[in-house]
Formats: structure tokens, C-alpha cells, sequence
């Protein structure tokens, strides 16, 4: 169910196929593999639209690109030969799926990772708004969970943001962490509240806001003195360190 009125609706029915915003290899930004190589696959749409989203382009109406529609094969084809533009070899490079919300495409998903398998490809991390109870399938073939469930900071509410059942299923895998962008001290009461029983400390990953090197460097000192204090872990957003948040990296 959508939650931005100008969310744009996602079609029923992609007779098997996936919608392809954008494929491109860099390193993992933030979290706990960052700075790993990675291949990112961003995959159109999603169900909640928060006020600060960066990616807007995945979802919002008159903001959404056209992008096309892949096989599973042809996408693994695709990011198979990205690689092959470089000296990576696929076994060492994760595949970050990304969005929008890619768990809205779950039911096309296995096949993808499958497919890239063939290729050598063996770490699979799902970047995910922790709102769609994973298939058994997708448990099954998910290397990391990088789950990142809402504050009330994106301007919707508790009740909105949070599924019980979903978060339970993602941090019941054993692989998963839940990572916030932290934009004041008055975020923590929330992520102590209601995500703090759900994973372990060391599985809580902050990080901080700001869409500019400037403003997430003014943020860092007090939020690792902060992660310190409560044994979570701190992550840097290196994309944005390195590039400001262009698209791409
Ligand atoms: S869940 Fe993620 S992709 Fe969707 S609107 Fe929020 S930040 Fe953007």
C-alpha cells in the first residue's frame, strides 16, 4: 500500500520481469561492508515514500525515469559484463540490490540471483525498508539483509513505518543488521524503543544524515561518541564523502 500521494503505482503484473532504474559498480557505501566492491542493481518503485528520499527518481510520479524491463537473464548479462570492464572477479564482488523498495519485486528476485550464480556471483545484500515478510526463497539466497526500517523523521507515522511481522522475519535470518541515518539525538529514543529488542547492539548500524561531505562530517564526532556510549555500531556514507550523492557511485 502506497503512503506519498505522489507515489506512483507499481504494475500487478511484470510477466516476470524486473524494472531497471539503474546498473552500476562501485564499492558498498555504508554499512557493514563498506567499502567492498559492489555491483548495484536499482530496481524501480516504492511503497512508502519518505519526506528526505534521495532516490526519488525510483518512484515519485513526474520524477520517475523510464527504464526498462529485464529478464533475469539479461540483467545478470548486464552486470556480468560491467565487471567484465574491469579486473574484479564476480566472486569478490557483492550484488547490492537497491532501490526504491526492492522487496516489492521479491517474487522475480530468486531467479535474478540464480542467474548471476552462474556467473560466479556469491554475496547477495538486500537493501530494504524492512516492510515485506521475506519469502522463503529469498531467506534462502540473501547473503546480508541491510535493513533499514523508518524513523518518524521521514514524516510518516509509527504505525506507517513499522511492520512487526517483516522486521521479526529479517532479523530472525541471522544476517541482518538495521541501519538508521541518524538526523538529531531525538532519534535515538525511537531506535532504542523499537528496534533495539529486535537485534543485537553490535547489529545496530547509525549513520549520518547529510547529503553534502560538510554537513555529514559535522554530524560524525557526537554520533560515534554516541555509538560508543550505547555498544551500536557507526557507519560512514562514503558515497557521499567521495561525491556529494551524485548518482552512480
Ligand atoms: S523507503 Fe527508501 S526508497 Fe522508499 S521513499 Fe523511503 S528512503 Fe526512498
Amino acid at each position: 500500500m502506497p503512503y506519498h500521494p505522489k507515489i506512483a503505482p507499481w504494475p500487478e503484473e511484470f510477466t516476470g520481469l524486473l524494472p531497471v532504474s539503474e546498473v552500476f559498480y562501485s564499492q558498498q557505501g555504508e554499512g557493514r561492508f563498506a567499502g567492498v566492491p559492489a555491483v548495484f542493481i536499482r530496481l524501480k518503485y516504492c511503497n512508502l515514500g519518505c519526506s528526505w528520499c534521495d532516490t526519488r527518481f525510483t518512484w515519485e510520479e513526474g520524477k520517475i525515469e523510464e527504464g526498462a524491463l529485464f529478464s533475469a537473464s539479461d540483467l545478470a548479462n548486464l552486470v556480468t559484463d560491467q565487471i567484465a570492464l574491469t579486473q574484479a572477479k564476480p566472486k569478490n564482488v557483492h550484488v547490492v540490490l537497491t532501490g526504491g523498495e526492492p522487496m516489492l519485486h521479491q517474487d522475480r528476485l530468486p531467479a535474478l540471483v540464480d542467474e548471476l550464480g552462474k556467473y560466479g556471483f556469491g554475496f547477495f545484500e538486500m537493501e530494504t525498508n524492512g516492510m515485506f515478510v521475506p519469502s522463503l526463497e529469498m531467506v534462502e539466497r540473501i547473503s546480508w539483509w541491510n535493513c533499514s526500517p523508518k524513523l518518524t523523521n521521514n514524516g510518516l507515522v509509527r504505525e506507517v513505518n513499522i511492520v512487526p511481522e517483516a522486521l521479526h522475519t529479517i532479523a530472525a535470518t541471522g544476517h541482518a543488521d538495521f541501519k538508521f541515518v541518524v538526523q538529531s539525538r531525538s532519534d535515538f529514543d525511537e531506535i532504542a524503543r523499537d528496534f533495539a529488542s529486535l537485534v543485537s547492539a553490535e547489529s545496530i548500524i547509525l549513520m549520518p544524515e547529510g547529503i553534502t561531505p560538510q554537513s555529514q562530517l559535522a554530524v560524525m564526532p557526537w554520533l560515534m561518541e554516541e555509538c560508543s556510549r550505547r555498544g551500536y555500531r557507526f557507519s560512514p556514507r562514503l558515497q557521499v564523502l567521495a561525491w556529494g550523492n551524485q548518482r552512480g557511485r
